[in-house]
């Protein structure tokens, strides 16, 4: 039996039915890092950036550009802003435009996503600026990218579908609203996990079960597809208004860049913030905890990556109904209260998995 170290928490004595535990194997660089303990208030250390100057692009869609080395390479893809209030993303992108980033081979896609959403930011009230009519990353099966339904997220979509199809590689820069570890969601796709692992960041992978409401940009097409040498990753870079999102951002940005091998390696070694990790810890999601009524409450700490010891520990109550950790050493994944509905899910349920089973598939050739 492993050893646990008691992950520190913040909630009322009496509300903790179980203790939320670290295994002691995980990876020790510090690196930027985004772990703290839940906080009842986030306040907003980051400064949304002015994106204005980055509008006009060479691409004729607002706020993509596209730099063509004109040397044989994959496509890669980095966006920002896929929700509007996630501004670690907008503040990497930032970065590398100061930076002049260039590719030295294949091409290279910066895009920020959800500029009307962005518009609408406001550091006072900073949680609805996520998105205008819906969430934009629910909307990339086919279905609704050529369907009739019209709403600001997929006249958006629509604009950014040519480039995030040319794309072989992608990377979509996120944060979350829960204080948490930056955490990389590879889909339900082993070979992006495999990437991750190639790519070193962060401590933390995630293999999950999609989402019920709609079809995710880092799904879409050949990203999802095992025979398909494209790869797609979702950063979450902490939580979102937290400074050390902003470095996590950057830095992932930047080693993805070298792994793709777009970009000169030196050119990013000489720009990195951190040192590689000692090890990733894998994550696969097994099951969701979805509200069944309004009356819903964590019995746990809401602290993602927590871990809940001993299986059949009541997680969460949820009118009559109780959830309970379905196995030992049960990890909470993003849990949150933000969006409470009945039929929306507040957390999902995972396990911890070697990365060295994970099937990589095929690389570009
Ligand atoms: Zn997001």
């Amino acid at each position: 039996m492993r050893a646990k170290l008691t992950h520190k928490i913040l909630a009322p004595p009496g509300h903790l039915k179980a203790t939320l535990a670290m295994p002691p194997d995980h990876a020790t660089d510090p690196g930027p890092s985004c772990e703290r303990t839940a906080a009842a208030q986030p306040t907003v250390e980051l400064q949304a950036p002015d994106i204005s100057g980055w509008r006009h692009g060479n691409t004729g869609v607002d706020h993509v550009h596209l730099f063509d080395s004109g040397r044989p390479g994959p496509t890669v893809m980095l966006q920002a802003l896929t929700h509007g209030n996630e501004i670690c993303g907008a503040l990497a992108l930032g970065y590398l435009f100061g930076q002049a980033v260039r590719p030295l081979r294949g091409r290279l896609i910066l895009a920020f996503a959800n500029v009307a959403a962005y518009a609408r930011f406001d550091p006072a009230d900073p949680h609805p600026s996520r998105c205008v009519d819906e969430d934009l990353n629910r909307v990339w099966a086919d279905e609704e990218l050529f369907g009739s339904r019209d709403s600001v997220e997929l006249r958006r979509a629509r604009e950014l579908q040519p480039f995030v199809d040319a794309a072989d590689l992608l990377l979509d820069i996120h944060s979350m609203s829960e204080p948490c570890r930056p955490l990389m969601v590879c889909g339900r796709s082993e070979k992006n996990a495999a990437y991750a692992v190639a790519l070193g960041v962060p401590g933390d992978l995630l293999i999950d079960t999609g989402h019920p409401a709609g079809l995710r940009m880092v799904e879409r097409g050949g990203f999802a597809d095992p025979a398909s040498p494209k790869r797609a990753l979702l950063i979450e870079c902490g939580q979102h208004w937290e400074r050390c999102a902003e470095s996590v951002a950057i830095d992932t940005a930047l080693r993805f860049l070298a792994l793709t091998g777009v970009v000169d390696a030196s050119w990013v070694a000489s720009r990195l913030r951190s040192t590689p990790l000692a090890g990733q810890r894998l994550v696969r999601v097994t099951e969701a905890v979805v509200a069944r009524s309004p009356d819903f409450h964590f019995l746990v700490p809401m602290v993602g990556l927590g871990v809940v010891p001993l299986a059949g520990t009541p997680i969460a109550r949820d009118g009559d109904h109780v959830w309970r950790a379905p196995y030992d050493d049960t990890v909470l994944v993003m849990p949150s209260l933000s969006h409470l509905l009945p039929g929306n899910t507040q957390a999902r349920l995972g396990r911890f998995e070697d990365t060295t089973r994970l099937v990589a598939g095929p690389v570009i050739g």
